[in-house]
Parts: C-alpha cells; structure tokens; sequence
C-alpha cells in the first residue's frame, strides 16, 4: 500500500520538463553498455528478485524509472541499496538485460552525486570501503570503522571503544599496518573513479 501510494505521487508530480532524460543513457553506459531500452517490461526480473518485496521500486521498475530519467527518485531511494548483488535478475531477463550491472552503475552514481538516504548506512559504508582501497591500496578494519562512524554516526563509535581495545591487545586490530607498496598500478586499474 505504501509502495502503491509512493508511486501514485510521483506520477502525480513529476513533469516531463522535470526528468532527467540523458540519465538512462548514462547509466546504461556506466553499466557496461547495457540495452536497458530493450526492456519490454515483463517483470521477469521482479519475480526473481528475493528482496523486491522489501523495495519500494521492484527491478522492473527500476529499469522503467532510470529509462524515463527519474534520477533524483532512484537515486535516493533504498531500493537500490538492498540489492543483494544475486543476479537472479539477471538470469531470468528474456531481454539479457544485466540488471544487477545496472544497480552497481546507480549505487556508483548514487555516491558520485551524494543523493542517497540520509541516515542510511550501507551506502556510507559503501563509499568509506571504496576510498580506503583507493587511499592505501587495501581495507584496514581500524580506519575503515573509524571513517566510518565519523561519517555515520561518531556517537555509535564509542560504543565500540572496549571491544576495539579487547581487539587492538589481541592483535586483531592493526592500525598502523602499511598501505599497498606500488600504489601507482592501483591509480592505473582504479583511474580517477569516484566511487
Ligand atoms: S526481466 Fe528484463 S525485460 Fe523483463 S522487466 Fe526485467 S529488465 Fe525488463
Ligand atoms: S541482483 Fe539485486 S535486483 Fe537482481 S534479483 Fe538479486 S537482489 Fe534483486
């Protein structure tokens, strides 16, 4: 009901002037060059979706919304971000429509434009994970979660404090362990991306 009713306002709002219309070709070529024009609507990929119950847009949806240039709608919503990367979507799709590309292409974009849910975690988490590869040339736990909740939410962080201790005295926190030696092959596989 909630989702019927979302969808009601957005079709009751949103001009054509509104839309974003190079938004569907931009996606489909960050997605690889997927044929996202060539979907005939048939929610082959909604049915094989274990989480599209629990989005507000299902995948077919998706694909229609990021078509018809809502940007500002699919890139601040969750659903996106619930995407499990299963690749059910994918398989079932009579179109070969790479969907769960697509979901990468927008979660991407999502962090590039900073339009995502306020509050929500996976998306930071998701862009602090990216730019602590990008930095160092590997994931330390320490300065990731650090990062992380200053971004997040630095109150929670605190909460962490006896268990990062108990851990750092165990050797299972290492936060002076050094970042990758030839940083330069990484720029040259990573470029100048964003997220
Ligand atoms: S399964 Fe493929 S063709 Fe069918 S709605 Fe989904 S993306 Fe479109
Ligand atoms: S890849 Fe994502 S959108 Fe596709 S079926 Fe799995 S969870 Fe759903």
């Amino acid at each position: 009901m909630k989702s019927k009713m979302k969808n009601f306002q957005l079709q009751e709002i949103k001009h054509e002037s509104d839309l974003d219309k190079n938004f569907g070709k931009l996606i489909a070529k960050k997605a690889h060059g997927e044929k996202l024009f060539g979907c005939i609507q048939c929610g082959n990929c909604s049915s094989a979706c274990p989480l599209s119950s629990y989005m507000d847009y299902t995948p077919r949806k998706v694909i229609a919304m990021v078509r018809a240039g809502f940007k500002e709608e699919v890139l601040s919503n969750k659903t996106i971000w619930l995407c499990a990367s299963c690749y059910n979507c994918t398989v079932e799709c009579p179109k070969g429509i790479k969907i769960t590309e697509v979901m990468y292409a927008l979660k991407r974009e999502a962090i590039i434009n900073k339009i995502y849910p306020k509050n929500f975690p996976i998306p930071i988490m998701a862009s602090t994970f990216f730019k602590e590869v990008k930095g160092r040339g590997r994931i330390n736990e320490t300065w990731l979660l650090v990062n992380y909740y200053l971004k997040y939410n630095i109150l929670k962080m605190f909460g962490y404090t006896s268990l990062g201790i108990k851990l750092f005295f165990t050797g299972r926190l290492l936060p002076f362990e050094k970042g990758l030696k030839n940083k330069e092959q990484l720029k040259k596989l990573i470029g100048n991306s964003e997220a």
